[in-house]
């Protein structure tokens, strides 16, 4: 399994691409706004079969190319959580609404699976950044979204967002003995790495 990742959008945004090099079948995480071509080439110079865009949060810079990659790629299935596409339905996500999103193929929530090839992805609800921001794991890999950064958390201080909330979803991804995590802004990192030097990570924070 190769995983990819271009950079692009209007605040650089992690697009990843995860494919099996024998098969060509992938998923994709994020997509960003301002779709950069280099992007499309890799997809169809590679024949890649995206099989789901799953989607990690409804802002505008993970979001507002999905438009644009249906029209290219139809069988493709959209995937983000049932609370924030409700968000979006409702007015909260700045910039974000129905007619500039694409109508959603699944709707997640905590522990839903998604079905890849012989393995199985699986959805970890992490509200903080937004209150329908969710994870993917797929083997060891997390993807992580705006929840966690190298260094550092996501913001909590825009509509939906919660500090208490986005504490007890780094709690949740702490549980976890090891795991690569692939945010979706700046570098990758590795759990063991945040636990040492996240300040985040080793914060007292009362979350009853
Ligand atoms: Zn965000």
């Amino acid at each position: 399994m190769k995983i990819v990742c271009f950079v692009f959008g209007s605040i650089g945004t992690n697009c990843y691409i995860v494919y099996n090099e024998k098969t060509k079948n992938a998923f994709c995480v994020d997509i960003a706004d301002n779709a950069s071509s280099a992007y499309f080439d890799f997809i169809d110079n590679e024949h890649i079969n995206v099989k789901y865009m799953l989607l990690t949060h409804a802002h505008h810079d993970h979001v507002l190319s999905a438009k644009e990659f249906k029209a290219k790629y139809p069988q493709t299935k959209f995937v983000i959580s049932k609370t924030d596409y409700e968000n979006i339905l409702n007015g909260k996500m700045h910039g974000v609404n129905s007619e500039n999103f694409v109508e959603p193929d699944k709707l997640v929530d905590d522990n839903s699976l998604i079905k890849f090839e012989d393995k199985a992805i699986k959805v970890l609800a992490t509200p903080g950044h937004t209150s329908g921001s969710v994870c993917y794991l797929f083997g060891d890999n997390l993807f992580c979204g705006d929840t966690v950064f190298k260094g550092s958390i996501g913001r909590t201080d825009l509509p939906t967002g919660s500090t208490s909330d986005i504490f007890k979803s780094i709690n949740k991804i702490k549980q976890f003995n090891s795991l690569n995590l692939f945010p979706g802004h700046m570098e990758v990192t590795d759990l063991a790495s945040e636990k040492k030097y996240n300040p985040y990570f080793n914060y007292e924070f009362n979350t009853k």
